[in-house]
């Protein structure tokens, strides 16, 4: 049985004051069956965990190095060291911004396992590759290189994002997020088999209190990776509900 798993990715937003938002969530009765996780920028990282009562901290990057001549860069041993317990790898932004690799994912999500972490690894087919019928090789292959081969249900999380979603308010159909999220289910059974079935997948792109109970009625949806909506405690405490309802 896996848990759930509601998290949100505050990308290069918030300041000290945002902090207001996740006391606000820290506020309201855990959920039985779903965790609860937020990704704040690396500069409130230490002080979100030191308010955020049963909420997860997490990293949205790391470095693949421990320390070292690295400058701007941070390990996943420091994001652990300011109370951090996930970290995000593969963002399409990063994959875009900084040309990262599946095989840099890799060595990343090792990277967060090596100290104490889970890594929450991103997929996502373009609006072109998904209209040239192309999604599933590709998520097929990102999955295979950006996944090392010691995943397990404790130590990785998978989030499936079209990069079309992200921000845009729109959202694949039911059928087209069912459609990944089987086969990525499929591929990893295939692969790492009991331990396939204990991995959670998100769904990531424009989820809102308005879509989610939706969404998360479909197969092989663990949770969901939560941009936009998380930064206001009231959005992201609905799709929480909705979350641990489905
Ligand atoms: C994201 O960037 O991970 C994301 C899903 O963003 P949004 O919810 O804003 O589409």
């Amino acid at each position: 049985m896996r848990r759930k798993l509601a998290a949100g990715n505050w990308k290069m937003n918030g300041l000290k004051a945002s902090l207001a938002e996740l006391t606000a969530l820290a506020a309201a009765p855990a959920p039985s069956q779903t965790d609860r996780l937020i990704c704040p920028p690396l500069t409130l990282v230490a002080q979100a965990a030191g308010v955020s009562g049963g909420i997860a901290i997490g990293g949205q990057d790391c470095h693949t190095a421990t320390s070292g001549a690295h400058t701007g860069d941070v390990s996943a041993e420091m994001l652990a060291d300011a109370g951090a317990t996930s970290v995000i790898v593969g963002h399409s932004e990063r994959r875009e911004d900084h040309g990262e690799t599946d095989a840099l994912v890799r060595t990343k999500a090792e990277a967060i396992w090596a100290a104490g972490l889970t890594s929450i690894i991103c997929l996502g087919e373009s609006l072109a590759q998904r209209e040239a019928g192309e999604t599933l090789d590709v998520i097929g292959t990102q999955l295979e290189g950006s996944t090392p081969d010691a995943a397990t249900g404790a130590n990785t999380v998978i989030a499936y994002e079209p990069i079309w979603a992200i921000g845009t308010g729109l959202i694949p159909t039911l059928e087209q997020i069912a459609e990944v999220h089987d086969f990525i289910r499929a591929k990893l059974v295939a692969r790492f088999g009991e331990d396939g079935n204990a991995i959670r997948i998100l769904y990531g792109g424009s989820v809102k209190p308005s879509n989610a109970t939706e969404i998360f009625a479909v197969s092989n949806v663990d949770g969901a990776l939560v941009g936009g909506a998380s930064l206001k405690a009231t959005d992201f405490q609905a799709i929480i509900d909705a979350l641990d309802a489905a």
